[in-house]
């Protein structure tokens, strides 16, 4: 449907002219936004929007602290690495530390997608294996490996050979079975699958709280049996902490620390620059040395100077602002908020979630929880409308996805559950 004011329209077919009819655009009214700070975002049309989706603002939209580290650095050097400079050691350092043994060398990226490509290059060449396992409804970026291994992208496609999937963790939909159990069983027989076939296993892939699965982090630790698994059959365990990395879990700067896990190779992104294009992989020195006895990569403004000063202002802000603590406390009380209208809305299935990293599950009825995707929508845009930026995820796309700038404060929390509450006693009349 068109959106209904004049002005509007025209912003629409003025970027479908440019950009092309397949263009993504959220909302049936599409916002167009001016300027952002903290947890809000300033529209055209003269509203503020609550924004409780956007996960790359991590430490809050525009953080002056960040935005100075980015102007100053820009008017002071910035060129690739192939020149020493002090700003993107101390960044390494700084990166590393945050990383537990063995892990003990990084390369810089400018995407998530960039640094999940050369994890499957690195595992390739140090296990000689090209198979990959991920989770079904997986997104681990864009570039042409990277989406044989993001099935979300590839709905309606066969999966490519050398691919298998095994289900998510579901603590709703599967609560007599232990997850962790169950995918070290299913990552088994994956691999079994592939040798049969003539594949050998290099590694599985996984976003430590599975976000685009529908945002599974329970229970702590599940991981564990499942990269024993991956181990004892020679294949690395990538971290993909796109989304869960910097402290959005509250439990610590890693997603995979919920887990007690070691990875090999630890992927990041989204949040690293608060907005300023990075990515990274973190791994073992064996690893990159393996990879280097054969290839080569650099990366022109991976890790250039102002991406590094942009991710130490990052690292100081969430150090300095007890963010991981925030995304802890304010996560719990948003999750219980949501619970308490759940006593009053049957269309709530589940809540669930780690720190600010929260999955509210609709379905049709709580007996069959026959998934309810049209009131997931009716909740995006019945929010939309009360001026609160949400998007959905999962296999149904009935899982509203609340992952706020980490700043998100318990007077926030309150609004955001005022809302749903709002729109819920709308939609569901
Ligand atoms: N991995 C995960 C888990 C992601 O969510 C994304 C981005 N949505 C990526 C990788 C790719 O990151 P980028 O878009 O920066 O290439």
């Amino acid at each position: 449907a068109e959106p209904g004011d004049e002005q509007t329209r025209r912003a629409v077919a003025r970027r479908l002219g440019t950009f092309g009819r397949g263009a993504v655009l959220f909302y049936r009214e599409p916002i167009e936004a001016v300027s952002a700070e903290g947890v809000w975002i300033q529209g055209a049309d003269g509203r503020r929007y609550l924004d409780v989706y956007n996960n790359v603002p991590s430490v809050g939209h525009c953080h002056p602290r960040v935005v100075e580290a980015i102007r100053r650095q820009v008017g002071t050097l910035n060129i690739h690495t192939r020149y020493l400079n002090a700003v993107v050691d101390s960044y390494a350092e700084r990166l590393l530390a945050s990383l537990p043994e063995p892990i003990g060398n990084v390369v810089l990226t400018c995407t998530g997608s960039e640094a999940n490509d050369l994890a499957l290059r690195v595992a390739r060449a140090a296990t000689g294996g090209s198979g990959f396992i991920v989770s079904e409804m997986a997104y681990h970026g864009n570039t042409a490996a990277v989406t044989d291994i993001s099935p979300s992208s590839r709905t309606g496609r066969p999966l490519a050979p050398h691919v298998r999937t095994v289900p998510a963790p579901d603590s709703y939909r599967k609560p007599d079975e232990h997850p962790g159990k169950a995918m070290a069983a299913a990552v088994s027989e994956a691999i079994a699958d592939m040798a049969d076939k003539g594949i050998r296993f290099a590694g599985m892939v996984a976003d430590t709280i599975f976000s685009s699965d529908g945002v599974h982090a329970d229970p702590p630790g599940l991981l564990a049996p499942v990269v024993a698994v991956v181990h004892a059959q020679g294949g690395l365990f990538i971290a993909d902490e796109v989304q869960p990395g910097f402290g959005r879990t509250g439990d610590a700067l890693w997603g995979f620390q919920r887990h007690d896990i070691v990875p090999d190779i630890v992927t990041m992104g989204k949040p690293m620059g608060n907005g300023f294009p990075m990515g990274g992989m973190a791994l073992r020195p064996d690893l990159l040395t393996a990879f280097n006895a054969s290839d080569k990569y650099f990366n022109t403004f991976g890790g250039n100077p102002v991406a590094a000063a942009a991710g130490l202002a990052v690292l100081d802000v969430i150090r300095d602002e007890g963010l991981i603590e925030n995304a802890r406390d304010v996560g719990r009380y948003l999750r219980d908020g949501l619970r308490e209208i759940a006593n009053r809305h049957l269309a709530i299935g589940e809540v669930r979630g780690a720190g600010l990293f929260i999955g509210l599950e609709f379905v049709t009825d709580r007996e069959s929880k026959t998934p309810a995707p049209e009131t997931a929508s009716a909740m995006i845009n019945g929010l939309r409308e009360r001026g609160v930026l949400i998007g959905a995820a999962g296999a149904y796309g009935n899982t509203l996805k609340i992952r706020p700038p980490l700043c998100f404060g318990k007077e926030h929390a309150d609004a955001f559950v005022d809302h749903c509450d709002a729109v819920l006693n709308r939609i569901q009349g």
